[in-house]
């Protein structure tokens, strides 16, 4: 996604522009693909170059780290990012280059954010109840067999007891 700036960067510092997006299904670098991406972003020019900041929101398909299948996980997340001349940009690593043809191209940069905000561990629902670990059963389909069969000799134990 990007977004021409020509006419940003020719008025004076603090020069503000504001659009609201509404895009997708897209692909950001190679390897992230969502659902959507809403919000608004504010760019201003800055002494340094271009400062673009704003609340985004959009969805992900992630696969359940209990049972393994595919959800939807949606998430909002801020942006904040500067961009400056290519030069400046070379030298700066929390930069990002304005384009030679004086565009901000903000993929990689809501690509990372996105990454970073998205969980480690994501489960598909808080009450998930994960495979079997034997059979590898969805026990959120419906229970299986293994749990009478092999019961915890602790457990016997203390079944005999009561
Ligand atoms: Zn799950
Ligand atoms: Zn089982």
């Amino acid at each position: 996604m990007r977004i021409n700036i020509s006419r940003l960067l020719q008025e004076p510092w603090g020069s503000l522009r504001k659009y609201d997006l509404d895009e997708g299904p897209l692909l950001l670098g190679d390897d992230l693909k969502v659902d959507f991406l809403r919000g608004t972003l504010r760019l201003m020019h800055t002494n340094e170059g271009i400062l673009v900041q704003g609340r985004l929101t959009t969805q992900v398909e992630l696969e359940c780290v209990r049972c393994l299948e595919p959800f939807t996980y949606q998430l909002s997340f801020r942006l904040a990012e500067r961009f400056l001349p290519a030069s400046a940009a070379a030298l700066d690593e929390d930069s990002f280059p304005i384009s030679d043809d004086n565009s901000v191209d903000l993929d990689e940069p809501i690509r990372e954010t996105i990454l970073l905000d998205l969980p480690m561990h994501a489960v598909c629902h808080p009450d998930c109840r994960g495979l079997c670990p034997q059979c590898g059963q969805n026990l959120n389909l419906g229970q299986c067999d293994c749990q009478k069969e092999e019961i915890d000799p602790r457990l016997a134990i203390l079944k005999q007891l009561l």
